[in-house]
């Protein structure tokens, strides 16, 4: 299975704008530092993990010009406000009608409540009517085919948000957890798993982060970890990584082989590609 991470940046991805640390100052050279919102794509389906303000760019610069699939994992500003991305790439403006067949845009029932509550989930219906998106409702443990790869979407009770199970045809496994992780618990059918890609949550250890109040709103990182162990997980990588932290790519790698050596535990940067 490949895939890419496409933006491994959070709410408040670096650099911030009129922010004076030393992670905005270093990523404003680029590199790993320098981060777009949280999104993911599965090359083997075409299938695309939200629409963050700067995913028309983000696939852009993976040279991506295929999309089958969305999937919405939730329908915060930072996973969704570049939704407009799909009328881009699926209208003809010159002759009003769909450029292909309405594509898939996965979500569930109450987050699509909430997206239309609070922000633009009107779109949603809109360009269902202008017939180039097909909403598709999911719920917990429905299994979403896309040609070799089976997405299961396991609900986190406590938030209504979602973590995903990506199986491939040889059976290899990333769960999916990039938000909306709080009081997670793993489902029992979560096993064998070859990568976490997970949330980045704040740690216990107040040694780690110069930032010393946490959220009260997520899980912790350590408790991450133990979930990590839970699902067997081979491999983590860290996505959804936030400027308020204040670590820098090359802190956190060092910082993870020595805090955490039981565990193969990365920084996922934008681009990062992933083979399994
Ligand atoms: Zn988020």
């Amino acid at each position: 299975m490949e895939m890419t991470l496409l933006g491994s940046g959070g709410v408040t991805p670096a650099p911030r704008i009129g922010s004076k640390t030393s992670v905005t100052a270093l990523a404003k050279n680029g590199g790993p530092d320098f981060r777009t919102g949280s999104s993911f794509f599965v090359h083997d389906a075409h299938l695309l993990f939200d629409t963050p303000e700067e995913v028309r760019f983000q696939l852009l610069r993976q040279s991506i010009d295929r999309i089958d699939a969305v999937i919405l994992t939730h329908w915060h500003p930072d996973h969704t406000l570049g939704i407009r991305v799909l009328e881009q790439y699926n209208w003809d403006f010159v002759h009003k009608k769909p450029v292909r067949e309405p594509i898939p845009v996965y979500i569930s029932k109450q987050q699509l409540t909430w997206f239309k509550e609070y922000s633009c989930g009107g779109f949603l219906e809109f360009y269902q009517k202008k017939g180039f998106i097909k909403i598709i409702f999911f719920d917990s443990h429905d299994r979403l085919v896309f040609n070799d790869v089976t997405v299961e979407p396991i609900l986190i009770e406590k938030t209504k948000g979602f973590y995903f199970v990506i199986t491939d045809s040889q059976g290899k496994r990333v769960v999916y957890a990039p938000c909306e992780y709080h009081e997670l618990v793993v489902d029992p059918s979560t096993r064998a798993v070859d990568i976490l890609i997970s949330h980045n949550l704040f740690w216990e250890d107040a040694t780690i982060s110069p930032r010393k109040i946490p959220p009260t709103d997520e899980d912790s990182f350590e408790q991450m970890l133990t979930h990590a162990t839970e699902m067997e997980a081979e491999r983590v990588i860290i996505t959804h990584i936030e400027e308020t932290f204040e670590l820098s790519h090359e802190q956190m790698i060092s910082v993870f082989k020595q805090k955490y050596p039981d565990f193969d535990v990365v920084p996922g940067y934008d681009g990062m590609r992933i083979e399994l």
